[in-house]
């Protein structure tokens, strides 16, 4: 675990304007600008149209603060409108995107094969996809939330090439924990993280399955960051709700002290 740097991602979902987004990135990059913060990678994920002034926020005050976006279409050009390319991520210097949020699964649509196509789109310009995966509630009371969310990495990861998945983040995200305050406990949350690790081994190799930062995501706060952090094999969080308030998020990337 110690070759993996921490990874905290902050989704701000349809949050903040370009306006309201420079005013938060300038409050974190202030607060974390004291030299400590290293040890932890920072990344938010704004929508679309904030996405050009992060990047000129984090260019011009060469800022440790990386950024991405919340999506990317599966196709490269054409008559797709409404959609994002890959190649227009890469140009605003976007370094990660989101794939399958539980999201854009539920009211898009998105099945493993979408998914698979976004994940394949963002390695082919460079950019890593922070694949997300996990149960809603009537598989996980039913118990079977790690074949599940296994099923989700395999098709996700089709014609995926092991020198691709060295650079990819899972994110495991229990539906039933986003966004309702009901955290997974460590111990749920290693559990699909380690099954998550060992299947990556099976796919690709033991060496790849440890260079993959796998995160947990479901209701983190700076009060409940520490005890999943401590897990062997929870490499980081992606956050939603408290990623938008500068002081909160600044908390849970110093995980909670
Ligand atoms: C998310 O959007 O990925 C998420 C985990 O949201 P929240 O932290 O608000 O549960």
């Amino acid at each position: 675990k110690t070759a993996r740097k921490p990874l905290i991602a902050g989704n701000w979902k349809l949050h903040n304007n370009h306006f309201e987004a420079i005013a938060l990135v300038q409050k974190l990059a202030f607060a974390l600008n004291d030299g400590d913060f290293d040890a932890v990678e920072v990344v938010v994920l704004p929508p679309f149209t904030s996405l050009r002034s992060v990047q000129t926020l984090v260019d011009g005050d060469k800022l440790k603060i990386g950024y991405g976006a919340q999506d990317v279409s599966q196709h490269e050009k054409g008559a797709y409108t409404g959609e994002i390319s890959g190649a227009m991520l890469a140009k605003l210097g976007c370094s990660y995107v989101l794939a399958g949020h539980s999201e854009r699964r539920q009211y898009h649509n998105e099945d493993d094969a979408v998914v698979n196509a976004k994940v394949r789109a963002a390695f082919a310009r460079d950019i890593t996809p922070i694949l997300c995966l996990g149960e809603g509630l009537e598989v996980r009371k039913a118990g079977e939330q790690v074949a599940h969310t296994l099923a989700q990495l395999d098709g996700a990861l089709k014609d995926v090439t092991e020198e691709q998945a060295r650079r990819l983040v899972v994110a495991y995200e229990p539906v039933w924990a986003i966004g309702t305050g009901e955290v997974a406990t460590p111990a749920d949350a290693q559990e699909v993280c380690a099954a998550l690790r060992a299947r990556l081994g099976e796919l690709y190799s033991p060496e790849t399955a440890q260079e993959t930062r796998i995160l947990y995501g479901g209701s983190v706060k700076s009060d409940n960051i520490a005890g999943i952090m401590a897990q062997g094999d929870v490499d980081g969080a992606l956050v939603g709700g408290a990623s938008l308030k500068a002081e909160e998020f600044v908390k849970l990337v110093r995980f909670g002290e």
